[in-house]
């Protein structure tokens, strides 16, 4: 038995909006990631199998190592099928969104959903959701969307009805949020869930290839360079950041999703506490930040404070408008003002 996070007036409502559908969009977030994409093939495969149409919209391009996922060919990209998408949003009389906590994540499909009149539900694990639908279903204390889906579906019986590719779908997007369950993912109901997809039929050992060991040689060459020739270790702070120039990455052929990970790997380093990764847009002055942290230390709180962003306690991003060496600047800032916390008691 899972404990309950979804109270039982909310489930009645959903499954009522899942009868009474017909025609159903389901959006997710800008750059979309594997829990993004996994809770929204995960639903449409579910709808289907209850014979909706079913369509999955997304603002941009979502990575290639996500394109196993059965019907990801099918998912509609806004930036590039514009006047295709807004026929479906207008046919729609369901709009689910997953994985996002704010209109504003979704760009310019933010004005389709404020237009829509169609019934809408959130689902989503961040703080602090914007009240822009008929059912919000927030649980930031769970570790992906993907899990808190499988605990919707539970909680209006449905379960019967997850197929295998729904089943992989989540487990997908539950190892992704979770780095392959090494953070987040304590709560004992994840190995329960686990166990459950796997008496689908899920092979978790190939999904983890298939998710993980995907680097093209560049992006290894690239890791290999940061690690070697960029990584700024602060000894005593136990903590590290490195900058990437716009022409290191061109000498690298970065594609987007080259750089994603890569700031966790500092934390392998015995001790390690804190670690910053700034890479300069390839185009825009502007140099993209992610911080990861270990333990009581927040992340996000630094991200806030220094980098005009936020996120998870401890995995956050942010941005600084400018050069990469002025971003390093408040990087080094940014790392100082922790000193105390930072330092060894
Ligand atoms: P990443 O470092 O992978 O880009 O982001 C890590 C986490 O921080 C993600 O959960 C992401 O949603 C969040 N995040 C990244 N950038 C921002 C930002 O600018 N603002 C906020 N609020 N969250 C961010
Ligand atoms: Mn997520």
């Amino acid at each position: 038995m899972l404990k309950r996070k979804i109270n039982p007036q909310d489930a009645t409502k959903i499954k009522k909006y899942f009868d009474e559908c017909k025609n159903v969009v389901v959006f997710t977030h800008t750059s979309p990631d594997g829990d993004a994409i996994g809770s929204s093939l995960a639903l449409k495969e579910y709808l289907q199998r209850k014979g909706k149409n079913v369509s999955v919209i997304v603002p941009n391009v979502f990575p290639d190592f996500l394109k196993w996922m059965n019907e990801s060919d099918k998912i509609v990209l806004y930036d590039r099928q514009r006047a295709f998408a807004n026929n479906l949003i207008n046919m729609a009389d369901l709009v689910c969104c997953l994985d996002f906590n704010m209109l504003s994540r979704i760009d310019e499909l933010e004005a389709c959903v404020r237009r829509s009149a169609a019934r809408k539900i959130l689902i989503d694990h961040h703080l602090g959701p914007d009240h822009f639908a008929d059912i919000i279903i927030s649980c930031p204390e769970c570790s992906s969307t993907c899990e808190l889906l499988f605990r919707v579906f539970e909680a209006i019986g449905g379960l019967s009805n997850l197929s295998l590719h729904g089943a992989e779908d989540l487990y997908a997007g539950m190892c992704t949020d979770t780095g392959g369950f090494t953070y987040n993912s304590n709560d004992p109901d994840i190995f329960m869930i686990i166990a459950e997809l796997l008496r689908k039929g899920i092979d978790k050992d190939i999904i983890y290839r298939r998710l993980f060991n995907t680097y093209t040689l560049d992006r290894y060459r690239l890791m290999g360079y940061i690690l070697h020739e960029k990584l700024v270790q602060i000894q005593d702070l136990h903590a590290s950041y490195f900058c990437v120039s716009r022409e290191e990455l061109k000498r690298f052929n970065f594609l987007k999703g080259d750089m994603e990970g890569v700031v966790n790997m500092p934390l392998a380093i015995r001790g390690q506490k804190l670690s910053i990764s700034l890479r300069e847009d390839t185009e825009k002055p502007v140099v993209w930040i992610s911080v990861r942290s270990y333990d009581d230390f927040s992340a996000r709180e630094l991200a806030e404070r220094f980098f005009n962003g936020g996120g998870h306690f401890n995995a956050a991003g942010g941005h600084i408008d400018g050069t990469i060496e002025e971003a390093e600047e408040v990087c080094k800032k940014a790392i100082e003002a922790y000193r105390e916390q930072l330092m060894d008691k």
